[in-house]
């Protein structure tokens, strides 16, 4: 069985260790989310990738969630001392050594994806993991600051202000000229089930969607769609995805995710919705808009309840 994944970072990342662990043996390809990358200190940071490749190759940290574990910051600090912006990005020791291959890579000519897949030999993710694109195309966040009206780096916005200015927008700089990286398309038509884990809908798989042809390719999939919903109640289970829901104007919650996705039949992405089931009463109106819908205990709170989550998902659709 072929599965296709469209993923942001943590959330992605801890879904695919449960669907890793609930389908061993089949063959799973993760699109990734590149809208979060940056370049900072002279290194191409890819966070999402990151996160997924950390996290499959049991090197994620468990206490941060983000980075490599046993990291220390002497560079950072270092940094810091010189005074260089940003000193708000978290740069770790270990971490940078990635970035610096990857940089090294890029600037010899290989495209992210032969660099993803290069340090994938290293990680043994048990995916193959695709970037969305080789292109350059970076989520910014239209916010007002003091000296008015600006976008800023979704990262800055993210880290530096923890998501407390309002967003007016979430515009990605460079994506119309984008192009889906090798693979991805092929991976969306030959999929026998795609599946869209709890992952940030407007700033990780909303960034998917925008690169030209991925939301048309699964438009015309063979493969059944099928989604977990990020949110919990009116909350995101982790980080900041209310603010960004706020900034394109969805409420949050998982109807409401739900349906800003839409059912495949009226033109939307989904066949299949999974919601948690404290929220349960929201089925009927999930399954009003044409999706197939069920509840289920959605924490992530070890691999086993992953699993168990991605299993649930799979028999919505099979
Ligand atoms: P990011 O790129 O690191 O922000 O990660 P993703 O976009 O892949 O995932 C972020 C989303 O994961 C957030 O909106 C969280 O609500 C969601 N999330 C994190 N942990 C859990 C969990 O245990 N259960 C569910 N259902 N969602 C989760
Ligand atoms: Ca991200």
């Amino acid at each position: 069985m072929r599965i296709t994944a469209l993923a942001g970072g943590i959330g992605g990342a801890r879904f695919l260790r449960g669907l890793r662990r609930a389908r061993p043996g089949d063959d799973i390809t993760v699109i990734g989310n590149t809208g979060d990358d940056i370049w900072v200190h002279g290194v191409r940071v890819c966070p999402d990738l990151d996160s997924i490749m950390y996290t499959l190759g049991n090197a994620i940290s468990v206490e941060r969630d983000w980075g490599r574990e046993d990291e220390t910051f002497v560079v950072k600090e270092e940094l810091a001392a010189y005074g260089v912006e940003p000193t708000w990005f978290g740069l770790g020791d270990r971490d940078l050594a990635t970035h610096l291959v990857r940089t090294q890579s890029l600037n010899a000519g290989f495209s992210l994806s032969e660099v993803t897949a290069a340090l994938c030999q290293r990680w043994q993710p048990g995916v193959t993991l695709l970037p969305m694109s080789d292109d350059r195309a970076e989520t910014h966040v239209v916010v007002d600051l003091e000296s008015g009206r600006t976008a800023i780096h979704f990262q800055e916005w993210w880290i530096r202000y923890r998501a407390a200015i309002p967003a007016l927008g979430f515009p990605v700089i460079g994506i119309d000229d984008a192009t889906p990286a090798p693979g991805v398309i092929e991976a969306i038509a030959e999929a026998d089930i795609i599946v869209l884990p709890p992952s940030n809908p407007v700033v990780s798989i909303g960034v998917i969607l925008q690169v030209p042809g991925i939301r048309a390719a699964l438009g015309k999939a063979r493969a059944p769609i099928v989604g977990l919903s990020p949110l919990i109640g009116a909350a995101p289970v982790r980080g900041m995805a209310d603010a960004c829901l706020r900034g394109i104007g969805v409420q949050t919650s998982a109807l409401a995710v739900a349906a800003h996705y839409g059912s495949r039949r009226d033109g939307g992405i989904l066949d299949a919705w999974l919601l948690a089931d404290s929220d349960d009463s929201m089925l009927a109106d999930v399954r009003a808009l044409g999706i197939v819908c069920q509840s289920a205990p959605l924490l992530m709170h070890d691999v086993d309840a992953t699993a168990a989550m991605a299993h649930a998902a799979l028999a919505l659709v099979s």
